[in-house]
């Protein structure tokens, strides 16, 4: 099949879907500026060869691009279950994905949670200063006098996942719940290898999602896929997208 088929088909699945889940990863942020980890110069092939980290822009000003609005637009069509993304940038939000239908299981680095309540917070709305009172991490022992959660009183922390801490138990809960009700399941920029996030393809597939990769290197699921582009997901994204909406507004 051409590419031309295959963004024909894609759209096909997702206009006719009840209930489309797309997972991202670091590579939708790539063109955004953000250096993802496995791709040809992201952060550990680099580290691997000896060489410094890529150069990318001051977090803060880097903006939402055309993969990311891409899925506004399947928000807005209706067309958007739920979003699963293991980037902790923040451009889907930024980008205007509501929370109730957004899992950043790997956190997402403007924002603190509540370990009690589970309440999300920006830094400045917790009154947390990270000249004062440092990054905040789950791992960080609590410091005497620092800010607590406005609403409960529990312990706030960064809700950045570092390796070794566990991941949000609502927003796993809910991706698993989501993944298996998924009827197609929609992977862009992630190679699948961190679990549990990767596991969700498999979740969704062995509950007979058609399943979709859309990364430029190998993903442990490409034995199993149902469709899968290489390309950029500049070039591929959006073209489907833009089809959907042709046969939706039919
Ligand atoms: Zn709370």
């Amino acid at each position: 099949m051409d590419l031309k088929d295959k963004i024909d088909l894609a759209a096909k699945w997702i206009a006719e879907s009840k209930k489309l889940v797309v997972f991202t990863g670091a590579g939708i942020s790539t063109e955004s500026g953000l250096p993802d980890f496995r791709g040809p110069d992201g952060l550990w092939t680099r580290r691997d060869k000896g060489l410094p980290p890529p150069k990318s822009p001051p977090w803060d000003q880097v903006k939402p691009n055309s993969g990311h609005l891409a899925i506004i637009e399947l928000l807005k069509m209706g067309k958007l279950d739920y979003l699963i993304s293991q980037n902790v940038d923040g451009l889907h939000a930024k980008s205007g994905i509501p929370f109730e239908k957004l899992a950043e299981l790997h956190g997402n680095m403007y924002f603190m949670k509540c370990l009690e309540c589970g309440k999300k917070m920006l830094f400045e709305e917790a009154g947390w200063d990270q000249k004062v009172w440092g990054k905040g991490y789950r791992s960080i022992p609590v410091k005497k006098g620092q800010p607590a959660c406005p609403d409960c009183g529990g312990r706030i922390i960064n809700s950045i996942v570092n390796f070794g801490d566990p991941l949000p138990e609502d927003d796993l809960y809910e991706s698993i719940r989501r993944s298996e009700g998924s009827d197609v399941f929609f992977v862009i920029g992630s190679s699948l290898v961190v679990v549990p996030a990767a596991n969700m393809p498999l979740y969704a597939k062995q509950h007979g999602a058609k399943l979709i990769i859309l990364n430029k290197g190998e993903t442990p699921y490409d034995g199993i896929t149902d469709l899968r582009f290489s390309e950029q997901i500049g070039d591929v994204l959006p073209p489907i997208v833009e089809k959907v909406k042709q046969q939706v507004n039919q």
